[in-house]
């Protein structure tokens, strides 16, 4: 009988139990220097997880045309932001990447083509909460693009096509924020916005109910909906972690706040 090339490659990678899948609400990017709330979170999200082999995390700031996947084995980390103090350009999350890994995720991705990349590396998107989950980065990481060209629905199936990594002790992160809109963000920040609390309550419905399909499935949200998701490259991180739940697992919520009024900090995990 043949084997796929593929079928071998995975094979040599043993398989462990199924590691939990994380949403993180990462928000403002100095949280990576601050110690609050917020980062407590994070921390206590961590503790969660047996040490994985790998982490992979999906980020709302790498948008690519096509899919990629980053294949170095020092990933630099990517100070992609301005305005900000040195001391936060001065982070460094000096992790090794996991090319084997990364490989594993190009062979087991059917629906599309997965192109390695050494051009890329860790966005903030990913070091500025793992400095905090995992400070000792000592954890190979590596990340996987959101394509630009695929819809929600889309999406929701390539996160799917991911689980097997989830049995080869790969802990897989999306990174973004349920509510993120910075054109209304509130520095004054008395109170999150009413549309805000509510687009953040629906989505927490949803995802307890299982009713995912109405979360791909966004734009028929409503108002709350489409102040809270302006653009999706923060929403779909939510969707890459949701994708991989399976059904005997349940979700755990942490950081249910918001910053600057206008961005959920809800994170969750799911085993
Ligand atoms: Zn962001």
């Amino acid at each position: 009988m043949k084997t796929r090339e593929s079928d071998k490659n995975m094979s040599k990678v043993p398989e462990t139990t199924l590691v939990p899948v994380i949403f993180v609400g990462h928000g403002n990017p100095m949280n990576a220097i601050h110690n609050n709330d917020i980062t407590m979170g994070w921390k206590k999200l961590a503790g969660k997880v047996d040490k994985p082999n790998a982490i992979l995390c999906i980020s709302a700031h790498w948008e690519t045309n096509g899919a990629f996947v980053t294949s170095d084995k020092k990933p630099k980390t990517i100070h992609d932001f301005y305005g900000f103090p040195k001391e936060l350009f001065d982070v460094e999350y000096p992790a090794s990447g996991a090319p084997k890994y990364a490989k594993l995720t190009q062979e087991l991705i059917q629906s599309t083509n997965v192109n390695a990349t050494n051009q890329w590396g860790l966005d903030h998107g990913t070091w500025s909460v793992l400095v905090k989950m995992f400070p000792n980065a000592d954890i190979p990481v590596f990340q996987f693009s959101l394509d630009k060209n695929l819809t929600p629905s889309e999406h929701f199936s390539l996160g799917q096509e991911l689980l097997s990594l989830r049995k080869k002790g790969v802990l897989i992160i999306g990174s973004g924020n349920i509510v993120h809109n910075l054109n209304m963000l509130d520095w004054k920040e008395k109170k999150p916005y009413d549309w805000a609390i509510e687009f953040d309550n629906i989505v927490k419905s949803l995802i307890d109910s299982g009713d995912f399909k109405k979360l791909i499935q966004y734009e028929k949200l409503g108002t709350a909906a489409k102040l809270s998701i302006p653009t999706r490259e923060h929403y779909l991180p939510v969707l890459y972690a949701l994708a991989l739940k399976q059904n005997n697992e349940s979700v755990e919520y942490y950081n249910e706040v918001f910053e600057l009024g206008s961005i959920s900090m809800r994170s969750f995990i799911i085993s």
